[in-house]
């Protein structure tokens, strides 16, 4: 039996690792090494250099990652950022025009519509609850489209099969940030988009120890992206690479005990007189509800809620509230609540926050893998 076709608790554990072990190591050492003795290659991607993503913790970390989604290849990157940033700039050019959902991530959202555009890359808002209209944001020099899997803070699943169709179509390249669902809810690669992007920070590392990145594609489109990281220099050190390589081998009971947690804490606060509305993928009652259930192996350990007191009862229940973390980022052991109109979308002009459905009171959930009944409890008399 080939690799490749065993299931993703298998991969996790066992692909992209240097067998026999390294001494005999059963796990990964860390080479913490800049540059590697000359082999006598004669090609600059002979040499081996921490900036140019080839040492063997790298090597290894990306077999593993691809063998995730079913990707020809793979690039681990510095940060989240840098996978989003470097993609755009190798696939887009001055003068080329891009199309992206409404609603992206801050840091991507901000890059697209302030950096961008200095450089003579324009871009669309697409609806995407109505596909029909995104012909009509097409220019002649529209060479991409730029959706997430799973949107933040509102927790929205778009019709990505729809997006591939019209990328196809149109001959633009399809790029998805699939951070919020992570290799175990949904594989983008095999649903036809050419490059799936995480930040790596949240739930593929899962212990809120490091920043880092990655980018999954074929090989011709991961060594254009790497080409363009190796000028700019958004590489992962050995040892971070180390500690996201370790957390990686629990994603799969990390995310599925996160998908079930989730769920039920979604549907308790649903049904709570304190709660006036609940975002989550999972529930019959999200309008994402019937492309969640298409498209999603899980439905993830993210959720938003807003209270029907308002600001000022979001500000007490995360007072009050005592297993959570009140901070910002997500994907991690521990659960973490935040009101994104004071993090991930504080940038954001507050018209444009609110056109986007982000009222100042909405309270945002990283579940994490604690005791479910523990975090019911907890809401629970926090609510009360
Ligand atoms: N994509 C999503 C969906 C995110 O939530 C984040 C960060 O919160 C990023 C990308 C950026 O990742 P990083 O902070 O690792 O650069």
């Amino acid at each position: 039996m080939s690799k490749d076709s065993h299931q993703i608790e298998t991969k996790v554990i066992h692909a992209g690792e240097p067998r026999p072990g390294i001494e005999g190591a059963v796990s990964l050492p860390i080479f913490q090494s800049s540059t590697f003795e000359y082999s006598g290659g004669e090609s600059y991607h002979d040499l081996r250099y921490i900036r140019l993503n080839n040492t063997p913790n790298h090597e290894a970390l990306a077999a593993k990652l691809a063998a995730l989604e079913n990707a020809r290849s793979a690039l681990v990157t510095s940060s989240g950022m840098a996978a989003i940033t470097s993609t755009l700039l190798t696939v887009l050019s001055s003068g080329d025009h891009l199309l992206i959902q409404k609603g992206l991530y801050g840091g991507t959202h901000d890059f697209i519509t302030q950096d961008l555009p200095k450089l003579g890359i324009t871009h669309s808002l697409l609806d995407m609850e109505n596909p029909s209209s995104w012909e009509s944001c097409l220019t002649a020099t529209t060479r991409a489209i730029y959706v997430e899997t799973i949107t933040n803070p509102l927790i929205e699943v778009a019709d990505l099969p729809a997006v591939v169709e019209f990328a196809a179509r149109h001959d633009l390249v399809s790029i998805i940030d699939n951070t919020f669902a992570s290799p175990v809810n949904f594989r983008p690669l095999d649903w036809g988009f050419d490059y799936s992007l995480h930040s790596a920070t949240k739930y593929l590392n899962g212990h809120t120890d490091i920043v880092a990145g990655a980018v999954l594609g074929s090989a011709q489109r991961v060594r254009a992206v790497t080409h363009k990281v190796n000028h700019l220099g958004g590489s992962l050190d050995p040892h971070a690479c180390f500690l996201l390589h370790r957390g990686l081998k629990t994603l799969v009971l990390r995310v599925r005990h996160q998908n079930q947690s989730a769920m039920e804490i979604a549907r308790f606060l649903e049904e709570h007189s304190a709660v006036a509305k609940v975002n989550y993928a999972g529930l019959t009652s999200s309008p994402s509800y019937q492309s969640a259930q298409r498209l999603l192996d899980g439905y993830g350990g993210m959720l938003s809620f807003e209270l029907a007191g308002g600001v000022a009862a979001a500000v007490r229940f995360m007072e009050r509230v005592q297993i959570p973390v009140v901070a910002p980022s997500l994907g991690g052991v521990e659960t973490l609540v935040t009101r994104p109109a004071t993090t991930s979308h504080l940038g954001m002009p507050p018209a444009e926050r609110l056109a986007l459905g982000i009222t100042d009171g909405l309270v945002r959930v990283s579940v994490g893998i604690e005791a479910t009944p523990d975090l019911i409890a907890d809401f629970r008399q926090a609510l009360d």
